[in-house]
């Protein structure tokens, strides 16, 4: 089938690849990683890219967390337009917390679906299958033309919803544990066999951030990691395939020197200032993974009850030390490009080594084994974004993680 172009999705023209566009996304990739398994030899592929292929850096969307950037990278547009910005949304009217990764909650269409539309064939495959709905929205399965199937549930993934019977066995690699750098693996290899044995048109990758959040670039586990991917990156270049590597956000230690996670319980300080439970605070990184970050992250949002000296309360978060914005909804819904109606009154950002917590009672950190490594403020924002060709990113003055799959079809365009 022939693809008809031009591909238009949410008011950006994407050019017809010739090969296939490759987007990686390695979750949680700061890129001290890269540099350090660079520096002792461990990456060869990728150092090469880098050295003659097109090497920048770009920002994630705020907060930066996987799902708001996943969907990012897939639409290629900020959270104000796809509607993502957080694993949950709080319901005011219902009191309820509700999970964000169902495909209701997702407002425009991805690259992948317009893709499909115009004949390609597209090829999704994530760690974690909380992304799996929401990056395979707008696909079919019933042509062969569509794949989007999870690491994580690989050994029930059917023809009729995923486009892949059983993809554990027709890969020949066992579904891996949920929390496990194999889970990243699995990843891997499917790109690997999609691209030489069902040749899509438009492929995206992404990991999980597990061993990002437990050892830092430097640590021997970290870099085997990455000399992993390299190996695997190296097999989809030899292929001929038009690859951008980016990343959903980055990650930062946020303990202190006894290695106990360096925290402000907000929801303890509303209550104590505005009365017990007058005040909601969400935070959007809580999901049911949070083994390795004990739902802590740099980003938060609170609703207030009604009549609320609003000024006051910003006032007071902001002198408090390891936060760095306390921003009205209006403000933040301006400078992150978020979502209005799915964000409270208030939005927190905390420092590169400081994580905004609920209640304490509420953490369950008995299951961290390792000093807290998170993100999803402003310190963990910036990404690598690496091409193997040589592309010209113009005059952008901020390149975005989100421009990953223009860019990867630009390059396959060539
Ligand atoms: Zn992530």
């Amino acid at each position: 089938m022939t693809i008809q172009s031009p591909i238009e999705a949410n008011g950006r023209i994407y050019p017809t690849p010739k090969v296939c566009a490759i987007a990686i996304c390695l979750d949680g990739c700061e890129p001290e990683y890269l540099d350090k398994a660079i520096a002792d030899g461990l990456m060869p592929t990728l150092k090469r890219m880098r050295e003659t292929g097109t090497n920048r850096l770009a920002h994630s969307v705020i907060p930066s967390f996987t799902n708001p950037n996943n969907l990012s990278i897939a639409t290629g547009r900020p959270p104000s337009v796809h509607g993502i910005c957080g694993n949950f949304l709080y319901e005011p009217e219902t009191g309820e917390e509700v999970m964000m990764n169902d495909v209701r909650f997702l407002r425009a269409p991805t690259v992948f679906a317009k893709f499909y539309e115009a004949g390609a064939k597209v090829a999704i495959v994530t760690a974690k299958d909380k992304l799996r709905a929401l990056l395979g929205a707008g696909l079919s399965f019933d042509d062969d033309r569509a794949k989007c199937f999870s690491a994580e549930k690989s050994d029930t993934s059917t023809v009729a919803v995923h486009g892949q019977d059983k993809a554990s066995e027709w890969l020949g690699m066992a579904q891996p544990e949920v929390y496990s750098a194999d889970l990243s693996e699995f990843v891997f290899a499917a790109g690997v066999k999609l691209l030489a044995d069902w040749h899509p048109d438009v492929m995206y990758l992404t990991t999980t951030d597990y061993v990002q959040h437990k050892y830092a670039p430097d640590h021997a586990d970290a870099k085997s990691f990455y000399e992993m991917f390299d190996k695997y990156l190296t097999q989809l270049d030899e292929m001929g395939a038009a690859i951008v590597v980016t990343a959903d956000h980055g990650m930062k230690p946020k303990h202190l020197l006894d290695g106990s996670p360096a925290v402000v319980y907000v929801q303890d300080l509303l209550d104590e200032w505005l009365g017990e439970a007058a005040a909601r605070l969400i935070l959007p990184i809580t999901d049911p993974y949070v083994v390795h970050h004990g739902a802590l992250g740099s980003f938060a949002t609170a609703y207030l009850p009604e009549g609320a000296d609003r000024n006051g309360i910003i006032a007071r978060l902001q002198a408090i030390e390891g936060i760095t914005h306390v921003l009205t909804r209006e403000r933040a819904v301006e400078m992150f490009e978020l979502p209005a109606d799915r964000i409270g009154d208030i939005v927190l950002v905390s420092g590169e080594n400081m994580t905004i917590g609920t209640s304490e009672h509420r953490h369950d950190l008995a299951a961290l084994n390792e000093p807290l490594r998170s993100h999803g403020g402003l310190t963990e924002q910036v990404v690598p974004f690496i091409v193997n060709r040589v592309i010209d990113l113009g005059n952008k003055p901020e390149l975005r993680n989100f421009d990953a799959l223009f860019y990867a079809t630009t390059a396959a365009a060539l």
